[in-house]
């Protein structure tokens, strides 16, 4: 048995529809593999400690609730870098995935800083992109997967020239409705626009997760393999909310 250390960032301001639920997905997929998960919240104020974590977790908030916090995460920024050139593993989600890159404008003009874990840039705009969508991965070189959300933002996110996408969208408008991306990837890093929330929906990204954390907490380089689990419930509800977003993904007319 091995305990996974989750720092969960700004539970009570970044929990958009639901996002904490992918905490509880990460839990129960830990414990059914005979590992236990440890979450600590990291709120307003508190430090950041690198290597006291194996996992950082942030979800999704309106504008307002990113205004509140954006100026306490800079002053976690280092701490943060420094927990991630150790090998942490990071998920996040929306709002929170908008913050990782070098900032956000709101919808209003705020400038909000952002922390440079993500090559990234985000300026709301017009109209809000909602609705539902699938993206296609390859997170493992020669594995493809899909990953089904729901995402309603009004950022348009701007990857780097050389950033790595999370994924090209399938259906549904990803990262700014025009390239085709959807959310990047640096490493164990992971930022996303899916709600939904994200893991109950996508099991295997739960599982990539687990093991990035793993690899961490057991100091190795190569994330290990987790056993697979029966997940008929979960690639149910993977194809359905697949199908939705095949059906009615958002697109700009
Ligand atoms: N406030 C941000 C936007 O509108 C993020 C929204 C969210 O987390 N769902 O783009």
């Amino acid at each position: 048995m091995t305990v996974i250390r989750v720092g969960h960032l700004y539970p009570d301001y970044l929990n958009i529809y639901a996002d904490r639920g992918n905490i509880a997905v990460l839990t129960r997929r830990a414990a059914w593999r005979g590992h236990e998960l440890e979450v600590t919240a990291i709120a307003m104020g508190d430090q950041v400690t690198p290597g006291e974590h194996d996992l950082y977790y942030v979800g999704g908030g309106q504008d307002r609730e990113q205004l509140l916090v954006a100026e306490d995460l800079l002053g976690k920024a280092q701490a943060l870098h420094e927990a991630v050139a150790e090998g942490a593993a990071v998920l996040a989600v929306c709002g929170g995935y908008q913050l990782l890159g070098r900032g956000y404008r709101g919808f209003h003009g705020e400038n909000m800083p952002g922390i440079g874990l993500l090559p990234l840039e985000t300026v709301a705009g017009e109209p809000r992109m909602i609705g539902d969508v699938l993206i296609e991965c390859e997170l493992r070189p020669g594995e493809q997967r899909t990953l089904a959300g729901f995402e309603n933002h009004a950022g348009r996110t701007h990857l780097d020239l050389d950033a790595e996408p999370l994924g090209r969208v399938l259906a549904g408008f990803g990262n700014d409705g025009q390239s085709g991306f959807e959310g990047c990837r640096s490493g164990r890093v992971v930022g996303t626009y899916l709600h939904g929330p994200l893991l109950p929906r996508n099991a295997w990204l739960a599982d990539w997760l687990l093991e990035q954390a793993l690899a961490h907490r057991l100091g190795i380089g190569e994330a290990p393999e987790l056993e697979p689990l029966p997940d008929g419930l979960e690639s149910r509800a993977h194809e359905v909310s697949a199908a939705r977003a095949r059906a009615r993904g958002g697109r700009f007319d």
